[in-house]
Protein backbone atom coordinates (compact mmCIF):
# COMPACT_ATOMS: atom_id res chain seq x y z
CA UNK A 1 0.00 0.00 0.00
CA UNK A 2 1.93 3.40 -1.23
CA UNK A 3 -0.50 5.76 0.90
CA UNK A 4 -0.51 8.76 -1.07
CA UNK A 5 -1.37 11.82 0.95
CA UNK A 6 -1.15 14.50 -1.68
CA UNK A 7 -2.78 15.59 -4.75
CA UNK A 8 0.20 16.97 -6.26
CA UNK A 9 -2.64 18.82 -8.72
CA UNK A 10 -0.91 22.11 -8.57
CA UNK A 11 0.63 23.35 -11.37
CA UNK A 12 3.56 23.88 -9.67
CA UNK A 13 5.19 20.38 -9.14
CA UNK A 14 4.13 19.19 -12.97
CA UNK A 15 7.92 19.63 -13.95
CA UNK A 16 9.59 17.35 -15.99
CA UNK A 17 10.82 13.49 -14.35
CA UNK A 18 7.22 12.93 -14.09
CA UNK A 19 5.81 8.84 -14.35
CA UNK A 20 2.75 7.46 -15.13
CA UNK A 21 1.31 4.12 -15.50
CA UNK A 22 -1.13 3.53 -18.00
CA UNK A 23 -2.80 0.70 -19.43
CA UNK A 24 -1.49 -0.58 -22.23
CA UNK A 25 -5.05 -1.56 -23.43
CA UNK A 26 -6.15 2.10 -22.79
CA UNK A 27 -8.71 3.46 -25.36
CA UNK A 28 -10.02 7.19 -26.31
CA UNK A 29 -13.41 8.13 -25.88
CA UNK A 30 -14.34 11.98 -27.01
CA UNK A 31 -17.30 13.12 -24.25
CA UNK A 32 -20.66 14.34 -25.07
CA UNK A 33 -18.89 17.40 -24.74
CA UNK A 34 -16.46 17.24 -27.53
CA UNK A 35 -14.00 19.67 -25.35
CA UNK A 36 -13.57 16.71 -23.30
CA UNK A 37 -12.31 13.12 -24.06
CA UNK A 38 -11.15 10.55 -21.63
CA UNK A 39 -7.93 8.01 -21.88
CA UNK A 40 -8.49 4.83 -20.03
CA UNK A 41 -7.88 1.36 -19.38
CA UNK A 42 -11.71 0.51 -19.07
CA UNK A 43 -14.85 2.06 -20.60
CA UNK A 44 -16.68 1.76 -17.69
CA UNK A 45 -13.84 4.65 -16.56
CA UNK A 46 -14.32 6.34 -19.77
CA UNK A 47 -17.91 7.08 -19.00
CA UNK A 48 -18.08 7.96 -15.26
CA UNK A 49 -15.08 10.15 -15.61
CA UNK A 50 -16.69 12.16 -18.41
CA UNK A 51 -19.87 12.50 -16.66
CA UNK A 52 -17.71 13.63 -13.87
CA UNK A 53 -15.46 15.89 -15.81
CA UNK A 54 -18.70 17.09 -17.65
CA UNK A 55 -20.42 18.02 -13.91
CA UNK A 56 -17.48 19.72 -12.69
CA UNK A 57 -17.38 21.71 -15.96
CA UNK A 58 -20.62 23.06 -15.09
CA UNK A 59 -19.83 23.72 -11.56
CA UNK A 60 -17.16 26.33 -12.51
CA UNK A 61 -19.05 27.67 -15.87
CA UNK A 62 -21.60 28.87 -12.89
CA UNK A 63 -18.93 30.30 -10.76
CA UNK A 64 -18.04 32.20 -13.78
CA UNK A 65 -14.80 30.33 -15.34
CA UNK A 66 -14.88 28.74 -18.65
CA UNK A 67 -12.81 26.36 -21.13
CA UNK A 68 -11.34 27.46 -24.21
CA UNK A 69 -9.44 24.85 -24.86
CA UNK A 70 -9.80 21.00 -25.11
CA UNK A 71 -8.81 18.84 -21.91
CA UNK A 72 -7.50 15.13 -21.94
CA UNK A 73 -8.06 13.23 -18.61
CA UNK A 74 -5.89 10.36 -18.57
CA UNK A 75 -6.64 7.75 -16.04
CA UNK A 76 -3.86 6.07 -14.68
CA UNK A 77 -2.55 3.50 -12.12
CA UNK A 78 -0.25 5.65 -10.72
CA UNK A 79 1.52 8.93 -10.94
CA UNK A 80 4.79 9.58 -10.16
CA UNK A 81 7.65 12.00 -10.23
CA UNK A 82 10.66 13.84 -8.43
CA UNK A 83 8.17 15.54 -5.82
CA UNK A 84 6.39 11.94 -4.97
CA UNK A 85 3.51 10.07 -5.72
CA UNK A 86 0.57 11.79 -6.63
CA UNK A 87 -3.46 11.05 -6.54
CA UNK A 88 -3.77 13.58 -9.17
CA UNK A 89 -2.23 16.18 -11.52
CA UNK A 90 -3.31 18.81 -14.25
CA UNK A 91 -0.16 19.88 -16.92
CA UNK A 92 -1.15 23.21 -17.83
CA UNK A 93 1.15 22.70 -21.15
CA UNK A 94 -0.64 20.10 -22.41
CA UNK A 95 -3.71 20.25 -21.01
CA UNK A 96 -3.89 17.44 -19.53
CA UNK A 97 -5.14 15.66 -16.37
CA UNK A 98 -4.08 12.73 -15.23
CA UNK A 99 -6.12 11.07 -12.08
CA UNK A 100 -5.64 7.43 -10.30
CA UNK A 101 -8.65 5.53 -12.09
CA UNK A 102 -11.01 3.86 -9.20
CA UNK A 103 -9.77 0.55 -9.26
CA UNK A 104 -6.22 1.76 -8.32
CA UNK A 105 -7.84 4.71 -5.69
CA UNK A 106 -8.20 2.33 -3.00
CA UNK A 107 -4.17 1.40 -2.86
CA UNK A 108 -3.34 4.99 -3.15
CA UNK A 109 -5.32 6.27 -0.82
CA UNK A 110 -3.88 7.48 2.45
CA UNK A 111 -4.92 4.97 5.67
CA UNK A 112 -6.83 6.72 7.72
CA UNK A 113 -6.71 10.37 6.13
CA UNK A 114 -9.95 12.20 5.02
CA UNK A 115 -9.81 10.74 1.85
CA UNK A 116 -10.32 7.16 3.21
CA UNK A 117 -13.45 8.03 4.86
CA UNK A 118 -15.11 8.25 1.51
CA UNK A 119 -16.28 6.04 -1.01
CA UNK A 120 -13.72 5.65 -3.80
CA UNK A 121 -16.21 7.07 -6.50
CA UNK A 122 -16.33 10.39 -4.34
CA UNK A 123 -12.53 10.75 -4.18
CA UNK A 124 -12.57 9.95 -7.86
CA UNK A 125 -15.07 12.96 -8.27
CA UNK A 126 -13.31 15.42 -5.66
CA UNK A 127 -9.98 14.75 -7.76
CA UNK A 128 -11.41 14.91 -11.43
CA UNK A 129 -13.71 18.28 -9.94
CA UNK A 130 -10.32 19.59 -8.55
CA UNK A 131 -8.02 18.61 -11.13
CA UNK A 132 -10.56 20.56 -13.91
CA UNK A 133 -11.05 23.73 -11.35
CA UNK A 134 -7.27 24.03 -11.97
CA UNK A 135 -7.63 23.89 -15.56
CA UNK A 136 -10.51 26.19 -16.20
CA UNK A 137 -9.24 28.97 -14.14
CA UNK A 138 -5.85 28.63 -15.61
CA UNK A 139 -7.71 29.02 -18.98
CA UNK A 140 -9.50 31.80 -17.44
CA UNK A 141 -7.45 33.49 -16.84
CA UNK A 142 -5.90 34.47 -20.33
CA UNK A 143 -2.10 35.08 -18.92
CA UNK A 144 -3.04 36.71 -15.99
CA UNK A 145 -0.05 35.40 -13.19
CA UNK A 146 -2.11 33.76 -10.98
CA UNK A 147 -0.59 32.90 -7.52
CA UNK A 148 -0.05 29.20 -6.21
CA UNK A 149 -2.32 29.56 -3.41
CA UNK A 150 -4.93 31.11 -5.38
CA UNK A 151 -5.22 28.14 -7.66
CA UNK A 152 -5.70 26.08 -4.76
CA UNK A 153 -7.80 27.13 -3.21
CA UNK A 154 -10.22 27.47 -6.18
CA UNK A 155 -9.35 23.80 -6.65
CA UNK A 156 -10.15 22.97 -2.93
CA UNK A 157 -13.20 24.57 -2.33
CA UNK A 158 -14.67 23.08 -5.75
CA UNK A 159 -13.91 20.06 -5.03
CA UNK A 160 -15.44 19.96 -1.75
CA UNK A 161 -18.22 21.78 -3.07
CA UNK A 162 -19.15 19.42 -5.69
CA UNK A 163 -19.66 16.48 -3.72
CA UNK A 164 -22.25 15.39 -1.71
CA UNK A 165 -22.97 17.18 1.29
CA UNK A 166 -22.90 14.07 3.79
CA UNK A 167 -19.83 13.09 2.33
CA UNK A 168 -18.56 16.52 2.30
CA UNK A 169 -18.92 16.93 5.88
CA UNK A 170 -17.63 13.12 6.67
CA UNK A 171 -14.59 14.59 4.99
CA UNK A 172 -14.87 17.87 6.94
CA UNK A 173 -15.09 15.98 10.59
CA UNK A 174 -12.20 14.13 9.23
CA UNK A 175 -10.29 16.99 8.65
CA UNK A 176 -11.63 19.71 10.44
CA UNK A 177 -11.03 23.14 10.85
CA UNK A 178 -12.98 25.62 13.60
CA UNK A 179 -14.72 27.95 12.49
CA UNK A 180 -15.31 30.96 11.24
CA UNK A 181 -12.77 30.50 8.15
CA UNK A 182 -9.95 32.14 8.47
CA UNK A 183 -8.11 33.96 5.94
CA UNK A 184 -4.93 33.54 6.79
CA UNK A 185 -5.19 30.07 7.15
CA UNK A 186 -5.54 30.53 3.08
CA UNK A 187 -1.74 29.94 2.73
CA UNK A 188 0.87 28.05 0.37
CA UNK A 189 2.33 27.30 3.72
CA UNK A 190 -0.83 25.50 5.71
CA UNK A 191 -1.54 23.96 2.30
CA UNK A 192 2.24 22.28 2.32
CA UNK A 193 1.21 21.54 6.30
CA UNK A 194 -1.70 19.71 5.80
CA UNK A 195 -3.44 20.25 2.47
CA UNK A 196 -7.03 18.11 3.59
CA UNK A 197 -7.42 20.81 6.28
CA UNK A 198 -6.51 24.09 3.91
CA UNK A 199 -8.94 22.71 2.30
CA UNK A 200 -11.93 22.32 4.97
CA UNK A 201 -11.07 25.99 5.43
CA UNK A 202 -10.79 27.11 1.92
CA UNK A 203 -14.25 25.61 1.40
CA UNK A 204 -15.73 26.81 4.46
CA UNK A 205 -14.39 30.11 3.77
CA UNK A 206 -16.13 29.83 -0.11
CA UNK A 207 -19.57 28.90 1.81
CA UNK A 208 -19.30 31.78 3.98
CA UNK A 209 -19.04 34.41 1.74
CA UNK A 210 -22.23 35.94 -0.02
CA UNK A 211 -21.09 35.03 -2.96
CA UNK A 212 -17.88 32.47 -3.07
CA UNK A 213 -17.84 33.02 -7.14
CA UNK A 214 -17.28 36.36 -6.72
CA UNK A 215 -14.29 35.72 -4.96
CA UNK A 216 -13.54 32.89 -7.76
CA UNK A 217 -13.93 35.83 -10.76
CA UNK A 218 -11.75 37.89 -9.11
CA UNK A 219 -9.07 35.81 -8.74
CA UNK A 220 -9.31 34.08 -12.62
CA UNK A 221 -9.87 38.22 -13.57
CA UNK A 222 -6.55 39.15 -11.17
CA UNK A 223 -8.27 41.66 -9.16
CA UNK A 224 -7.40 39.49 -5.78
CA UNK A 225 -5.10 37.19 -4.47
CA UNK A 226 -4.92 35.34 -1.19
CA UNK A 227 -1.14 35.79 -1.53
CA UNK A 228 -0.08 38.80 0.44
CA UNK A 229 -0.08 38.74 3.82
CA UNK A 230 -0.32 41.11 6.54
CA UNK A 231 3.43 40.80 8.49
CA UNK A 232 2.12 40.29 11.86
CA UNK A 233 -0.23 37.19 10.47
CA UNK A 234 2.40 35.14 9.14
CA UNK A 235 4.77 36.12 12.29
CA UNK A 236 2.63 34.51 14.77
CA UNK A 237 1.61 31.41 12.78
CA UNK A 238 5.40 30.62 11.86
CA UNK A 239 6.57 31.41 15.06
CA UNK A 240 4.31 28.73 16.29
CA UNK A 241 5.11 26.05 13.36
CA UNK A 242 9.15 26.08 14.53
CA UNK A 243 8.09 25.66 18.16
CA UNK A 244 6.25 22.38 16.95
CA UNK A 245 8.51 20.60 14.80
CA UNK A 246 12.11 20.74 13.26
CA UNK A 247 11.14 19.90 10.10
CA UNK A 248 8.92 22.82 9.64
CA UNK A 249 11.28 24.65 11.11
CA UNK A 250 13.98 23.68 8.36
CA UNK A 251 11.13 25.36 5.69
CA UNK A 252 10.30 28.68 7.35
CA UNK A 253 12.35 31.75 7.74
CA UNK A 254 13.62 32.87 11.02
CA UNK A 255 12.47 36.42 10.51
CA UNK A 256 9.16 36.35 9.03
CA UNK A 257 9.46 39.42 6.64
CA UNK A 258 7.03 39.46 3.32
CA UNK A 259 10.26 38.59 1.37
CA UNK A 260 11.16 35.47 3.60
CA UNK A 261 7.48 33.85 3.61
CA UNK A 262 7.66 34.30 -0.27
CA UNK A 263 11.10 33.11 -0.77
CA UNK A 264 10.08 30.06 1.62
CA UNK A 265 7.05 29.11 -0.70
CA UNK A 266 9.55 29.55 -3.39
CA UNK A 267 11.78 27.00 -1.66
CA UNK A 268 8.78 24.69 -0.61
CA UNK A 269 6.92 24.70 -3.84
CA UNK A 270 8.70 25.71 -7.15
CA UNK A 271 12.41 24.16 -6.51
CA UNK A 272 11.41 20.42 -7.92
CA UNK A 273 9.82 21.62 -10.94
CA UNK A 274 12.25 22.20 -14.37
CA UNK A 275 11.02 22.46 -17.73
CA UNK A 276 8.51 24.52 -19.76
CA UNK A 277 6.15 26.76 -17.00
CA UNK A 278 2.87 27.92 -17.44
CA UNK A 279 2.57 31.63 -16.79
CA UNK A 280 1.55 31.39 -13.18
CA UNK A 281 4.46 29.14 -12.50
CA UNK A 282 6.82 31.88 -14.16
CA UNK A 283 5.23 34.61 -12.12
CA UNK A 284 5.63 32.63 -9.05
CA UNK A 285 9.41 31.22 -9.91
CA UNK A 286 10.61 34.93 -10.97
CA UNK A 287 8.75 37.84 -9.58
CA UNK A 288 6.23 36.94 -6.80
CA UNK A 289 3.80 39.21 -5.77
ZN1 LIG B 1 -4.45 21.44 -6.51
Amino acid sequence: MRNIGRLCSALAVIGGGGTYALSASAESLLCQDHQLSVLSPTPEFSELACILAAEAKAHLLECGLHQSSPIEIVLVEKIEHAFGDCLATYDCRDEIIRVIHPQALGEAIEDGGPYSVLPTKIVFQALISHEMAHALLEQSSQGTDLAFVDHEYVAAAMELDIIDPRWRQAFIDAAPVSLPPKINLISSLIYGFDPRKFATNAWQYFNAEADGCERIRQIADGEFSFYVRPQKVCSAETQQRREKSADVTRRYPRDCSEADIRQAELEVWKAPQSGPRCPSQRMAASSPE
